[in-house]
């Protein structure tokens, strides 16, 4: 058997092509899961992590952060808020859309990640981070990202008053916990802070716990769009005089205890680490006259 072989000339020949890629590509057990609730159901799930309860959207197999298997899946409803944007003005024959137009950074209700999709049916100078989006699913849909149109605005009332609502119940929550000489304070949007005055450092677990816990079991409104359909705190404890003399330096050292809180897995109440000195034993706990900051 023999080929026939082309006659190859000298002459150059030079062609303007566009490449469509034409190979398929796995997108293994977990991605074709999520594709095909796209395609068949205009569904969007996620992934939970076993140990640090993130959820992920596009799911993967294994969680990046604590490298556990993830097999939990949970379905979300899509809308999400506005984290990042681009808006595209120089075409290149590749791209999806006419220009101008803008990718956004999704951030769905109930996910810990953020999806990258277009953004349409949107003025492109009215975008703007945190606004509310909402899904458009294509009507014939092949098991693609691309199942997904693009995302669009939509007004969303009900979760607004769903955060403010969320808000009160945490404040009120948190005078039920605490004592009236404690001093409780709004710390920027979902944080809150606390000064328990004359609170042993060890001491500052109990009530911390006890408003951890009520925020658990409270029925919050619209809390199954959070991840794990439970709305839950973190907390971080930091001492005067054991982590800093300042109020500047205690609150930074509760907010790095809260950063660890959070990265631990949520829903706990972590103490800063005691200070060392270089030699290495620990600063003496001073059991009186002390505040805690939570
Ligand atoms: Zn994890």
């Amino acid at each position: 058997m023999s080929h026939h072989i082309p006659e190859i000339s000298d002459e150059p020949v030079v062609a303007e092509v566009i490449a469509h890629s034409n190979f398929l590509v796995s997108t293994g057990a977990t991605g074709t899961k999520f594709l095909k609730e796209l395609r068949d159901n205009k569904k969007i799930v996620g992934i939970t992590c076993p140990s640090c309860k993130k959820v992920y959207v596009p799911p993967r197999s294994h969680c990046p952060t604590c490298f556990a298997k993830m097999t939990e899946w949970v379905e979300l409803s899509g809308k999400g808020s506005l984290t990042s944007y681009t808006v595209v003005r120089y075409q290149e024959p590749y791209m999806p859309r006419e220009v101008p137009y803008a990718y956004g950074v999704i951030q769905m209700d109930g996910a810990d990640t953020g999806l990258t999709h277009l953004l349409g049916d949107i003025d492109l100078d009215k975008i703007k981070i945190g606004m509310r989006l909402e899904p458009v699913f294509k009507e014939e849909r092949e098991g693609s990202i691309l199942d997904i149109d693009y995302f669009k605005h939509f007004n969303d009332n009900n979760g607004h008053q769903a955060g403010d609502e969320a808000l009160k119940i945490t404040a009120q929550l948190l005078e039920e916990s605490f004592r009236v000489e404690d001093v409780i304070g709004r710390y920027g949007g979902e944080e809150f802070i606390v000064l328990l005055k004359d609170v042993a450092q060890d001491e500052a677990y109990a009530p911390a716990n006890r408003f951890r816990a009520k925020v658990e079991q409270y029925p919050y409104p619209y809390e199954n769009n959070q991840p794990g359909g439970k709305l839950t705190v973190s907390g971080g404890l930091a001492n005067f005089p054991v982590h800093g003399s300042s109020i500047r330096e205690i609150t930074v050292k509760a907010d790095e205890a809260l950063y660890q809180a959070k990265n631990e897995g949520r829903n706990r109440v972590m103490m800063a680490p005691l200070p060392y000195f270089s030699s290495g034993t620990c600063l003496p706990v001073q059991y009186h006259s002390s505040e805690t900051v939570t």
